[in-house]
């Protein structure tokens, strides 16, 4: 593979230097480091919240966040193209998810679709902004408080977009970042939450931390799991921390030459990053149109013989509710069980999509060289 969009973060010698640093001066290194705390600070001064907590994954984080806030049997919304991790935490939290369709050419929520989807058992609605696009807006936020409905950022992959509303993942109630190694913020496993809102920090806090209560001093008046990110992983996290502005810039320039390449393409346009606001670069979304004469899943599988591996390629695609195990959750009455009737957005963005990577291992004669299969391909067809 030429380009692989399996993302292997890279760090400097002086950037492995200083995680030692901090690791010299730390006086222990479980979850209960001053590691963690210089760390949690560090994340809520960059992302302006008033709270945030480390976390062992961005799953772990979506599952304390989801058990914090929703009973069970509970409704979730949760988007019809995300990720399986959404759903597995909205399973384990108890909560019923229940799917919605995206507006056109965007991951922001269908507001139209959400009302039909909404009953008095529905709790929460999830949002995941998919390969760093922003998927939440004001009017999400507004027909989510008229409707008394929490609002879960799932900002994974999101980590440094931003707008007029702040960052991905700080304008909901509470916000789930990843850090796993594939994420902007790689500290090989691990993840962290935002809120601004002191009830929850302290329900979340308490749960990850094996139910111990900061109030009470103690253990025994909640219930929780163990959570806890360890000293290690956060001081690899402060320091990539340091250098995610320099990140989204260079993935920024790899956007940019990839857009510059393909913008004459016949049948290839591009998702719109909104104005007045930062994409984090994580990955561009092109949309093919009737032009390229092909869908998005059979120009990634051409892609790969020829030596580019794209998501598109290794994740298919697919809508979420389409996964066997989520059989049980995708049926009558809510739903026709047919992609089209259920999600036609979505299903059209899903058959258009064709995502390229940003990440900083892809080099720009790569980009080159990839473009021009993507024109010969556009134009064989
Ligand atoms: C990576 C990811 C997760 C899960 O994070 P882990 O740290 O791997 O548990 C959840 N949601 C989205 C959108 C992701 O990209």
């Amino acid at each position: 593979m030429f380009i692989d969009c399996v993302y292997k973060a890279l760090r400097t010698p002086k950037e492995t230097q200083q995680t030692l640093e901090i690791l010299t001066e730390a006086d222990m290194l479980s979850g209960d480091s001053s590691v963690i705390q210089l760390y949690e600070q560090k994340l809520s001064y960059y992302f302006n919240t008033k709270h945030a907590i480390a976390v062992s994954s961005g799953t772990a984080a979506l599952h304390a966040s989801l058990l914090t806030v929703i009973r069970p049997g509970d409704e979730v919304l949760v988007p019809a193209i995300c990720v399986p991790m959404t759903i597995s935490a909205i399973l384990q939290a108890g909560g019923v998810p229940v799917f919605y369709d995206c507006s056109v050419n965007s991951f922001k929520p269908e507001l139209n679709d959400l009302d039909k989807k909404i009953t008095p058992a529905t709790r929460v609605l999830v949002t995941v902004s998919m390969w760093g696009y922003r998927a939440i807006d004001n009017d999400t936020v507004t027909f989510c408080r008229q409707r008394n409905i929490m609002i879960i950022e799932d900002a994974a992959q999101s980590a440094g977009t931003d707008s007029l509303l702040g960052y991905e993942g700080t304008i909901g109630d509470i916000g789930c970042f990843s850090t796993h190694e594939f994420k902007l913020i790689s500290t090989g496993e691990g993840g962290f939450i935002l809120t601004n809102s002191d009830t929850y920090a302290e329900k979340i806090r308490s749960f990850t931390h094996i139910g111990f209560s900061e109030r009470h001093g103690g253990f025994g008046y909640a219930d929780g799991l163990n959570y806890k990110l360890s000293a290690f992983q956060a001081a690899v996290g402060i320091v990539q921390l340091t250098s995610l502005d320099a990140k989204i810039q260079g993935r920024e320039k790899r956007k940019v030459k990839w857009k510059s390449l393909l913008q004459s393409a016949e049948g290839i346009s591009f998702l719109n990053s909104d104005v007045m606001s930062r994409h984090n670069c994580y990955s561009l979304v092109c949309l093919l149109n009737d032009n390229a004469k092909q869908s998005g899943i059979e120009l990634a599988r051409k892609l790969y013989n020829v030596g580019v591996n794209t998501d598109t390629f290794r994740y298919k695609n697919t809508i979420v509710s389409n996964y066997p195990y989520y059989k049980e959750y995708y049926k009558h009455p809510k739903y026709t069980r047919d992609n089209n009737i259920d999600f036609p957005n979505a299903t059209e963005m899903v058959k258009k999509m064709l995502v390229l990577p940003c990440h900083e291992r892809v080099s720009v004669e790569a980009i080159h060289k990839a473009s021009q299969s993507i024109m010969q391909f556009i134009q064989d067809a």
